[in-house]
């Protein structure tokens, strides 16, 4: 597979349905449902595989080109992203520490922190926006695992992953890099330093909302990646055949959807700075963001899909606003064709840190015009009685 690594990533999504021969030399794979596969009378495996829940061709290609978008060694799909960030973080064990990123996935943020309490693992959280803040937390006590997710929810904060990765490895530690937002098309986190890659390939990679997937990719083997081999076999929690190949099929059209999910959020974010409706835009690829000079570095062609508005008049308004827009769908989730718009505090729920003035928004592949003048008109909506 030498010759395909100099092929551009829009070249290897866009051929990823035929880049696997087949028997009869498909252009689209075949749906592998054989959840068993048959043994010689010697005892050997022909077909190399003995059993769906441990490796299964519904997965193959689908694993073949993650591993190749993200430069990686070996990639692992799942049940969804939760089973694949589980999947890591049941691979340490008492008395170990964890170091995350403090503004993270919600539902990933509280499991962790039930879990590390169980399990008595020592967790502390970093400030997304500060790697001094980053290396300090990680120097504070021995560090086994240190968390990122780049761009994190809700403020979109970018960690330097070649600088967090440098101060990780000096203690030993390994990297992990929730990169779901970024997408192996803005980001490769591999090539920064980072050992292990997380994606929700319910968002951008499948891109269509109708799947829920995870997967994980490695920059090379390791013991712990094989733990994360044996906790995906024997907690089963894999993807099933179907959505292996719905997953596929959304990829192939990854790169398009990313670019103008991107552009899109760009023109969107510059257009609404200013706005006398909206206190501040947060999206990376404003020169106003926090981590803009980070995220000009490490991310390429385009700052993601996502970016969030805080609303004149606190909660109230934030939520008017979302009530009135009508182009976005009010729904949680990200990273599909569709723009969705959420309140995310009252998504998070009790606890979270998320200001409540907040709308989180997923910019789709929609006319950007149309997005824009949706916003416009729900900021407007009201804004007398606000
Ligand atoms: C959605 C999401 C997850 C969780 O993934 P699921 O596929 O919903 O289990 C984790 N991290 C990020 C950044 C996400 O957006």
């Amino acid at each position: 597979m030498t010759t395909t690594r100099k092929l551009s990533p829009r070249t290897l999504t866009a051929q990823a349905l035929g880049r696997i021969a087949q028997p009869y030399h498909d252009i689209a794979p075949p749906i592998h449902v054989s959840t068993t596969f048959e043994r010689a009378g010697d005892g050997s495996y022909p077909g190399g595989r003995l059993y769906a829940r441990d490796v299964s061709p519904a997965f193959d290609q689908a694993e073949a080109l993650l591993t190749e978008l993200e430069g990686g060694h070996q990639s692992l799909l799942f049940a969804s992203g939760m089973a694949a960030a589980t999947a890591v973080i049941m691979t340490l064990a008492p008395g170990q520490r964890v170091v995350a990123c403090r503004s993270m996935y919600w539902a990933l943020r509280n499991w962790l922190v039930n879990f590390c309490a169980q399990w008595q693992i020592g967790l502390d959280f970093y400030d997304g926006a500060d790697i001094d803040d980053l290396v300090r937390q990680l120097r504070a006590a021995p560090t086994d695992l240190l968390w990122i997710e780049t761009p994190a929810n809700p403020s979109w904060e970018v960690t330097d992953i070649a600088a967090a990765a440098s101060a990780a490895h000096a203690l030993g530690a390994t990297v992990v890099v929730d990169s779901t937002v970024a997408t192996p098309l803005h980001t490769r986190p591999l090539e920064l330093g980072a050992d292990i890659v997380m994606h929700s390939a319910t968002k951008y990679l499948n891109g269509h909302s109708d799947v829920i997937a995870g997967a994980l990719v490695c920059r090379e083997d390791s013991p712990r990646w094989q733990q994360i081999r044996r906790n995906r076999n024997m907690g089963g929690a894999i993807l099933g055949t179907f959505e292996s190949w719905l997953l596929l099929r959304g990829m192939r059209t990854l790169h398009l959807r990313v670019a103008q999910s991107s552009a899109s959020a760009q023109a969107i974010a510059e257009a609404l700075v200013g706005h006398p409706g909206v206190v501040e835009v947060l999206y990376p690829g404003l020169p106003s963001h926090v981590n803009h000079a980070v995220a000009a570095r490490q991310m390429q062609g385009g700052f993601g899909g996502m970016l969030s508005i805080r609303t004149i008049g606190g909660e109230a308004r934030a939520r008017a606003v979302t009530a009135a827009l009508s182009v976005f769908k009010r729904a949680t989730s990200l990273g599909a064709v569709e723009s969705l718009a959420e309140h995310r505090a009252s998504v998070e729920g009790p606890g979270s840190a998320c200001p409540v003035d907040l709308i989180r928004l997923s910019i789709g592949i929609e006319a950007s015009e149309d997005l824009l003048t949706d916003l416009l008109a729900a900021l407007e909506s009201g804004s007398g009685s606000g």
